[in-house]
């Protein structure tokens, strides 16, 4: 049976809107294919943690506090976490996770929080507490060459800029900026939005998309996930798509 390791960053201090539902989601659309996913977690203080030896990488959304809270633990782990995304590990961050990997993410209380630097875009939130971008977003990305719509929920303060390879073009709701035309960061290993949902009960095929890469990478050659029974997935994403985009 193949296997694949998931590392978990910050459980309980990053999972807003059930974003620890994208960790289910890989696990049951592993075991589905035959691949058992085992989930490891990293908590403020392990210091023990090799991040190299993981094959995808996530963190989930998280208040201002929270961020504030962790972020010294974060930077600390700088290097090693570099290491691993150069080495190819995937990276899956939503929102406040998205936000603490740019440069800075400057919050409603006009602290600057400093980023791990991984990636060029910096964020900044508006004073006024009330200015927040929120609700049903829907989102144009690519995967593997072909066009796919991902949807979620975004709730953020957070005004992300500088961002050189967007996840998607917006199709409705805000993303990176109020009003913006793209959302979220993408590199080959890297998927970085501001949809919680959780976002791959949503996208299923973005999920796969991770096995895809995750697994091809492992074993050295395509590894192409078999088709699974979505009806369900479809049936909700195709009623959502018809409320939000017509
Ligand atoms: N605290 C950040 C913001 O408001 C991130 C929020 C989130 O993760 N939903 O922008």
């Amino acid at each position: 049976m193949h296997s694949l390791k998931i590392l978990h960053m910050y459980p309980a201090m990053l999972d807003l809107y059930g974003d620890s539902g994208n960790v289910e989601i890989l696990g049951y659309r592993c075991k589905k294919r035959g691949i058992s996913l085992e989930v490891f977690k990293h908590d403020l203080g392990d210091r023990e943690t090799d991040f190299t030896d993981y094959d995808i990488i996530y963190l989930g959304g998280g208040a201002d506090f929270e961020q504030q809270l962790l972020a010294d633990d974060l930077l600390c782990l700088k290097d090693k976490i570099r290491a691993a995304y150069e080495n190819g590990t995937y990276f899956l961050m939503i929102c406040g996770g998205y936000q603490l990997m740019g440069q800075y993410y400057k919050d409603s209380n006009g602290k600057k929080i400093p980023g791990l630097g991984l990636f060029d875009y910096y964020t900044a939130a508006s004073t006024n507490k009330r200015c927040r971008c929120i609700g049903n977003i829907v989102v144009e990305t690519e995967l593997d060459g072909e066009k796919y719509k991902v949807i979620g929920f975004e709730n953020h303060g957070g005004q992300t800029t500088n961002v050189s390879s967007p996840f998607g073009t917006v199709l409705a709701g805000n993303g990176n900026e109020f009003e913006s035309k793209t959302e979220g960061y993408c590199e080959k290993n890297v998927t970085a939005t501001y949809l919680h949902g959780p976002l791959l009960s949503k996208n299923p095929k973005l999920a796969d998309h991770i096995i895809s890469y995750c697994m091809t990478r492992k074993l050295g050659e395509k590894y192409t996930p078999a088709e699974m029974d979505d009806r369900l997935e479809n049936e909700c994403r195709s009623l959502l798509f018809k409320r939000l985009i017509g």
